[in-house]
């Protein structure tokens, strides 16, 4: 009979596993009693340990679910925490020194935590048993606490002292029973006293006869009865006993007052309790079996329904999908980096490159007063190359050394680096890695990691490998035909650039007369701007009083942002001018003469230099740099995300994916359901035809 009652205690661990709803539940007996009535003592001797936190200040501020699992033949005996994961206990001080802590961490103002602590006791010396142990339930009407505080306990003990929970109603033998707290309570919910068994503590406190009449129960007649028990023998200081030497002592009480207790009707010690405890659980778990197999069989049902229309039967483990994901992530990574074959890389950095030329342009060429004649220069075709002054052959070198000496091997490293870095944080931000902030994390770091390892000895090696062009650079005819085209591409985007920006413009302060009347007066005025400093510095040069005549922004004849535009505008303009002027040069015979025409055409031999720095700086990034982080990252995935995962990590990082989570919880239900389903099953083999325990005569 006992293996029905073990079972079915593991098959409501499970159960609990599963959830807590009302339908899914196997009776446990549900321990009341009001503070000093003997409730702790109780307990421990049906344990046979002092185990229970001490102390009068609402010790339990959670329930306390014991499950208590004999194991025959065992020599040890110890307690488990399941959900702390500590192992086997077998000191009970440690035991009462965890409760006490896990009762203490519940803070003080909110009194109560519905989260029941599970604690588990094997012992060859315990019944198969599972009793919970409640906070504060009976103390409530005494306590002087706010209303919302005494609701939030009622309402978590009214979770437990409902059916089909047995209710073990605790009372001391020199309180009156009609007093006592834990039977008025227990008539609450159950007042025909049909599941609640009652437990007289202290009987030593009482005379024989008195107690022998009370644990007759005429009075508040309860159907599974009462069970006298002495668990403290009175008179002597019993602190350091053991709960087993005290039990005996109890035991010896009712011997030596036999006369009074010899009745078969009556129960005395606390043997007789663990027995009548497990009687009253068998019975009372027999008659909950066959609703329970009818609910799970339901449960099971629709969990099943649910996992074939959700899934199709699908099942996933968390390992999959840390499996699959990091493949995703490998393969995601893959396909990005095609974006750096050198090629990509090479055009990039030509980019780059380019808009220098632009800037070295601008700087030593567009702005030089002397560019008309450079540019009639070019022009005529008697002009030779060996013709061509100094001043230009000067001019040209110091822009080629502008472009070569601009930090190229430090630029174009970064330039390529920030590339793969946003394409990691393209890769982090996106799914899933939205469901997983900290391995998106991780994967940065470790990315940014292996990136500023690389940056420094690659832009050096870069800078190294350009370094002959700041001295000399070399050009052959191909070259200079290639850097020729490139140029005029070049200069053909900046004048589409700069013929949509004036477009732009003359649509903003509407239509091409207004920009060209705008665009005059801002000549105009800054014209005159030009002659009030003219003024300002001959006044101080002379030392005379220096007359502030400076334009009140007020007395302009545009708004500010108009003369913004309007200076903009003949920027753009000014620059249309050289560009077209330069096209046409570049396009002429004597730019297409080839190199030796470098001086006239600067524009296509700056060209040829950048291409130059562009693919010796490609090389090198692609050696020093890509190569390594292509090889470097993807074996960091493997190291820094996958294995460096325990078992629970693994759980933790696929249940924060919202989907997985849904799909394990739903396949871990059935599973559980399965199982207790296959348990339920296979108890119908041994269940015999119990019926509820009788009352005792
Ligand atoms: P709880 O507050 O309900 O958990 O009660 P305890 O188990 O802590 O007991 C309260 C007090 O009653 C303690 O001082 C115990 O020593 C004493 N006590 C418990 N059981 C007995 C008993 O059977 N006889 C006597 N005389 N005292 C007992």
């Amino acid at each position: 009979l006992m293996t029905l009652t073990k079972r079915l205690i593991e098959i409501r661990s499970l159960l609990l596993s599963i959830d807590q709803s009302d339908t899914l539940k196997l009776p446990s007996i549900v321990v009341i009693g009001s503070q000093s009535s003997g409730k702790s003592s109780v307990l421990e001797a049906v344990v046979g340990h002092e185990f229970l936190p001490k102390g009068n200040n609402m010790v339990t501020r959670r329930p306390i679910e014991l499950t208590l699992v004999n194991t025959p033949g065992e020599a040890s005996e110890y307690g488990v925490f399941p959900a702390l994961g500590t192992g086997k206990i077998t000191d009970f001080s440690a035991i009462q020194k965890t409760l006490t802590d896990m009762n203490l961490a519940v803070p003080a103002e909110e009194a109560v935590s519905d989260k029941p602590i599970d604690l588990r006791i094997y012992s060859p010396n315990v019944p198969d048993l599972t009793l919970i142990d409640l906070p504060g339930y009976i103390e409530l009407s005494s306590l002087d606490q706010p209303e919302t505080l005494k609701e939030k306990i009622f309402s978590l003990c009214d979770k437990y002292i409902r059916e089909p929970n047995i209710l073990l109603a605790v009372c001391a033998a020199d309180v009156d029973l009609a007093n006592s707290p834990a039977l008025r309570a227990s008539r609450k919910v159950d007042p025909l006293g049909l599941r609640t068994i009652g437990v007289v503590t202290k009987m030593d406190l009482v005379d024989a006869k008195q107690g022998s009449m009370i644990l007759a129960g005429n009075r508040y007649p309860l159907h599974l009865g009462y069970v006298g028990v002495v668990c403290k023998p009175s008179g002597k200081d019993s602190r350091h006993e053991s709960a087993g030497a005290i039990a005996r002592r109890g035991n010896e009480y009712f011997r030596e007052h036999r006369d009074y207790f010899s009745s078969k009707a009556i129960m005395v010690g606390t043997d007789t309790l663990r027995r009548r405890l497990m009687e009253v659980l068998e019975s009372s778990m027999a008659s909950s079996l066959h609703s329970i197999t009818n609910a799970v069989q339901l449960e099971l049902e629709e969990a099943q329904y649910q996992f074939k229309v959700q899934y199709n039967d699908r099942r996933t483990s968390p390992e999959s999908y840390v499996a699959e994901t990091i493949d995703t992530l490998k393969a995601r990574f893959r396909d990005f980096t095609m974006q750096f074959r050198k090629p990509a890389v090479r055009a990039k950095l030509k980019g780059m490159l380019d808009e220098r030329v632009m800037d070295v342009l601008e700087q030593l060429y567009w702005s030089d007063k002397r560019i008309t004649e450079f540019a009639s220069l070019s022009e005529d075709r008697r002009v030779k190359p060996e013709d061509v002054q100094a001043y230009w052959r000067y001019k040209l070198e110091a822009a080629s050394s502008l472009l070569t000496k601009s930090g190229v091997g430090r630029d174009a490293t970064l330039l390529v680096a920030d590339g793969l870095r946003a394409l990691i944080d393209g890769i982090a931000s996106g799914s899933p890695f939205t469901h997983h902030p900290q391995a998106a994390e991780r994967l940065v770091e470790f990315a940014h990691m292996i990136l500023r390892d690389r940056i420094p000895t690659t832009s050096d090696q870069v800078e190294n490998c350009i370094k002959p062009y700041k001295y000399e650079v070399e050009v052959d005819t191909r070259e200079w035909e290639i850097g020729r085209q490139e140029a005029v591409e070049l200069f053909e985007r900046e004048v589409g650039m700069c013929e949509s920006k004036l477009v732009e413009i003359r649509k903003k302060v509407g239509g091409s007369r207004r920009l060209k009347n705008l665009m005059g007066y801002v000549r105009e005025l800054d014209e005159k701007e030009r002659e009030r400093k003219k003024r300002v510095i001959s006044a101080v040069a002379s030392g005379k009083e220096v007359d502030e005549v400076s334009f009140d922004e007020r007395s302009y004849r545009y708004p500010p942002a108009q003369i913004v535009d309007g200076r903009h505008a003949a920027l753009y303009t000014d620059r249309l001018t050289i560009l077209r002027q330069r096209l046409t040069a570049l396009k002429g015979k004597r730019c297409k003469s080839g190199p030796e025409s470098d001086l006239l055409c600067p524009e296509a031999f700056l060209e040829v230099v950048a291409d130059k720095l562009a693919h010796t700086s490609t090389m090198f990034i692609n050696i020093e740099l890509l190569e390594h982080f292509f090889y470097q990252f993807p074996r960091e995935i493997d190291s820094r995300l996958l294995y460096d995962l325990d078992r629970s990590e693994i759980v933790r990082f696929a249940r924060e994916n919202p989907q997985i989570r849904a799909h394990l919880d739903l396949q871990e239900r059935k599973d559980k359901l399965e199982e207790v389903m296959k348990r339920l099953n296979s108890l119908s083999t041994l269940r015999p035809d119990v019926q509820p325990a009788p009352r005792r005569p």
